[in-house]
């Protein structure tokens, strides 16, 4: 038999379960090339170490929206390959699964190293023939084929799969190289941006506040004095600025912003409203002798209270009954609207994922088969796909890898 050559380019999660897939189909052989001497070193880094590998939200119309405005493309592949086909598709590898706070599923075992040799062992299993050391450098259009150039070889394939991954973490090996040899095959590429990233802030004060975590607060984004994105769980003061779940899910939304427009608005006290809260700290504290550093460190943490003193300007000894209720006002204010000024978006060595790349417009969300040149697909973060926090990305990589890797043998698509 005159078998297909189908070649998958990236070793991440996305190109070994394509391949897995496509591996399935004895009509097909599957090559794997990665330009590492390893496969999925990025997954191996997934979920601190624990791989979080996607979520249990059984909802696919709420799983969609954590994807923002492009979340729609990953339908049909969530109709076909969703969470718990994925978990099932690792638990006949012999991977168990445990579900955290959040709906985030994790190996039992608490390792990325047991997914990863799962689907090593599998591709191994299926004869997919992995060759490591391997970086495209071009595809050419060579008749039907595609002739892949590598640096010191090159192969001929009858269908390709690119799932090189975006521009982040790219001592993991997705640099973003790819682009340019898929731009020169004529498909618009998505500006790139930095995703789920830590957040730089102006005010040099934060330095103070380095390691503080605040748990239940709600942070916004202010722009043209309205909120444009806000979530509500834990973040953290860095150095320079914040970092943590929400905020990071938060970069998600604003990374095609220009930082000058926005302001970060924490509430310190999302549970109450201002007037809540101002009622209670007058009925509450006013009464009792105590004196208002103290009052602020019973509603803050330490370092936050001695900060908010300096920013209040009112004297930390003052007696609270003595407090006037313009002070009181502004101390609400404050706790209500914490406002720090962004000064940058993040950049790519710390972004969980990469924003932008294949244009979805240039995708069929069905096959992910390329709408301009036949037999070429894509697959993982190389789309212009990328989710929250929480097991989406992983899920997105899988989902759509299983897609493309099935449909090199669809009898639909077996056409030409
Ligand atoms: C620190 C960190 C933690 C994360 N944790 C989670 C998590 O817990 N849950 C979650 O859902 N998501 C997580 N993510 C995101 C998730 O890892 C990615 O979205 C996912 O790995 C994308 O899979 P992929 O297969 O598309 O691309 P990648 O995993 O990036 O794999 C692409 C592969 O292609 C190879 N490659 C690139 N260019 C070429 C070329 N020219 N020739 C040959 N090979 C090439 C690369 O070397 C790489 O191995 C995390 C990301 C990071 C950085």
């Amino acid at each position: 038999m005159n078998k297909k050559k189908i070649a998958v380019i990236g070793g991440g999660p996305a190109g070994m379960v394509a391949s897995i897939i496509a591996s399935e189909n004895p009509e097909n052989e599957v090559y794997l090339f990665e330009k590492n001497d390893s496969l999925g070193k990025k997954l191996l880094i997934t979920g601190s170490g624990r791989c979080n590998i996607t979520n249990a939200e059984s909802d696919v119309h709420k799983f969609i929206e954590r994807y923002g405005k492009n979340g729609k493309f990953l339908f049909s592949s969530f109709s076909r390959f969703f969470n718990n086909d994925l978990l099932v598709f690792f638990e006949n590898l012999g991977v168990r699964f445990v579900t955290e706070r959040g709906g985030r599923v994790f190996p039992e075992s608490n390792d990325a190293n047991e997914v990863t040799d799962a689907l090593i062992k599998k591709l191994k299993d299926n004869n997919v023939k992995i060759n490591l050391n391997h970086e495209l450098k071009d595809i050419k259009l060579v008749d039907d084929k595609f002739k892949l150039v590598f640096k010191n070889s090159e192969f001929l394939a009858d269908k390709v799969i690119i799932t090189c991954g975006g521009k982040s973490y790219p001592g993991t090996g997705s640099t973003g190289e790819i682009f340019k040899i898929i731009q020169k095959l004529e498909h618009k590429i998505v500006e790139l941006k930095p995703s789920l990233v830590p957040l730089g802030l102006k005010e040099v004060f934060v330095k103070s506040l380095e390691g503080l975590s605040l748990k239940n607060v709600e942070a916004g984004i202010l722009k043209n004095n309205k909120i444009i994105i806000k979530r509500f769980g834990e973040m953290l003061f860095t150095d320079k600025g914040v970092s943590g779940p929400i905020i990071f899910e938060i970069s998600k939304y604003i990374c095609r912003e220009n930082p000058k427009d926005l302001t970060l608005s924490v509430d310190l006290k999302p549970a109450l409203s201002l007037e809540q809260l101002n009622n209670r700290i007058r009925r509450e504290m006013l009464d009792k002798n105590i004196i208002f550093k103290n009052l602020l460190r019973l509603l803050l943490p330490i370092r936050l209270a001695d900060l908010f003193i300096d920013l209040l300007c009112i004297d930390e000894d003052k007696k609270i009954k003595h407090l006037s209720k313009e002070e009181i006002n502004r101390l609400c204010n404050l706790l209500k609207h914490f406002e720090l000024h962004i000064t940058d978006l993040g950049n790519f060595y710390h972004s969980i994922v990469t924003s932008g790349g294949v244009d979805i417009k240039s995708i069929n969300p069905k096959t992910m088969e390329s709408k301009i040149i036949p037999n070429l697909y894509f697959a993982g973060e190389v789309i212009d796909i990328d989710g929250e926090t929480g097991g989406y990305n992983l899920q997105a990589a899988f989902s759509t890898g299983f897609v493309a890797g099935r449909s090199t043998s669809d009898v639909a698509n077996v056409r030409r």
